[in-house]
C-alpha cells in the first residue's frame, strides 16, 4: 500500500490517496477536483509508474468532495469501478434529487441555527463557489455494511460507520488495519452536525460508531487526512471523552445565557468562524443541543423558524449521556 498526499485548502486539511497496488490498483478516495490537485495525484501516481487510466477500483470512504471529487474523472479515464455506501452513493453520483434535497435540508437548518441573514448567504455562496470540488458525477456501484471484496489476495470489509457523514465507511482488511476516512482522525476531531445534515441524532450516531470501530480492535487505523494512528480505540476514546467535555461546555452556556440558539452557543464555544466553519460551528452545537434534547436535558422551542433550547436538567449526568468503549 502507498499513500499520496494532495493539498486541500478548504477542508480539514491535506487529503490522503491510498493505492493498493498489485494485479488490481484500487485507490482508497481521490481528493477536491481542482486542476493542482488532480495534477498532484497524476504525479503521484506516476512516481508508482501508475496514470489514471491503471486505475481499476476508487473505494470512496464517504461523499465529502475531498474524499470523492476526483473519482468520476478517474472513472471516465479507466473505467474505473467507483464503490461508495448506498446512503452517499446518490451524492457521488449527482443524482439531482438527493444533491437538492441535501442543498434544501442545509438551508432550513441554517434557518433552525439561526444564522444571521448575512452569514448565512455568505455561508452559501462560499458553498457555491466551491461546487465544483465535487468534480463529474461518478457511475456509482453501492455497497452496504459488512460487504467484503476481495484485492490482490486480501480481503477488505465494509465497515459502515455514520456520524461525520451517513455513509461513512471504513475498509478494514484482514491483516486489522482500516482506512477510516474521517471517522477518526489523529488531531483534530471530526465535525459532526454540520458536515452532512442528513444524519438524525447525528451526536449519537457518531457516538455509537466510535463505540463500533473502537470494539473492533484495530491495530492501525489510515485517516482520510494526517498520518496513521497507531492506537484506534484509544482515539476514538478520546474523541467521545472530547464530545463529553463539549456537551458539558453546551449545558454550561444554557445555564448561563438562558434559552440559546445553536448560532450563540456555537459563538460562544469556537468564536468567530470563517470559511466551512461557518458551517461546521453551529452544526456542531446543534448536534450537542439536539442530544441534550433527545435525552431530556434541554427543552426545544420554535420561534418564526429558529429554534432555542432550554435547559430543564441544570446539573445532567453527561456520562450518562453517552455510550462507553472498553478504554
Ligand atoms: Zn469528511
Ligand atoms: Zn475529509
Amino acid at each position: 500500500m502507498k499513500r499520496i498526499q494532495l493539498g486541500n485548502t478548504v477542508f480539514e486539511g491535506r487529503n490522503n490517496v491510498y493505492v493498493l497496488d498489485g494485479e488490481t490498483t484500487a485507490l482508497v478516495d481521490a481528493g477536491v477536483a481542482v486542476p493542482a490537485v488532480r495534477e498532484e495525484l497524476r504525479a503521484g501516481l506516476a512516481d508508482h509508474g501508475l496514470s489514471f487510466a491503471d486505475v481499476d477500483e476508487v473505494f470512496v470512504t464517504h461523499w465529502h468532495h475531498d474524499h470523492a471529487g476526483l473519482a468520476g474523472e478517474i472513472q471516465d479515464e479507466s473505467g474505473a469501478i467507483v464503490r461508495v455506501h448506498e446512503a452517499d452513493a446518490p451524492l457521488v453520483g449527482g443524482e439531482p434529487s438527493a444533491v437538492d434535497a441535501e442543498r434544501e435540508l442545509l438551508r432550513e437548518r441554517l434557518i433552525e441555527w439561526n444564522l444571521p441573514d448575512e452569514t448565512r448567504d455568505g455561508l452559501l455562496s462560499f458553498l457555491e463557489r466551491h461546487a465544483d470540488l465535487a468534480g463529474r458525477p461518478a457511475d456509482v456501484t453501492p455497497f452496504t455494511d459488512g460487504d467484503a471484496f476481495e484485492l490482490n489476495g486480501r480481503t477488505y470489509e465494509a465497515v459502515h460507520l455514520p456520524g461525520h457523514a451517513a455513509g461513512l465507511c471504513a475498509f478494514a482488511s484482514d491483516d486489522e488495519e482500516a482506512f477510516v476516512g474521517d471517522a477518526i482522525l489523529p488531531k483534530y476531531t471530526p465535525n459532526v452536525g454540520g458536515a452532512d445534515v442528513r444524519v438524525d441524532s447525528p451526536l449519537e450516531t457518531y457516538a455509537d460508531s466510535l463505540v463500533r470501530l473502537a470494539d473492533r480492535g484495530f491495530d492501525r487505523a489510515w485517516p482520510g487526512h494526517r498520518d496513521a494512528i497507531d492506537d484506534p480505540a484509544g482515539r476514538a476514546a478520546t474523541i467521545l471523552e472530547h464530545h463529553r467535555d463539549r456537551t458539558r461546555n453546551v449545558a454550561a452556556v444554557l445555564s448561563e445565557r438562558g434559552p440559546c440558539d445553536a448560532w450563540t452557543v456555537s459563538a460562544h464555544l469556537f468564536g468567530e468562524l470563517r470559511g466551512i466553519h461557518v458551517l461546521h460551528g453551529p452544526g456542531e452545537a446543534y448536534a450537542h443541543l439536539d442530544h441534550l434534547r433527545a435525552r431530556g436535558v434541554v427543552d426545544r422551542v420554535e420561534r418564526d423558524g429558529a429554534v432555542e433550547y432550554e435547559l430543564v436538567e441544570p446539573d445532567p449526568d453527561v456520562d450518562a449521556l453517552f455510550p462507553r468503549t472498553d478504554r
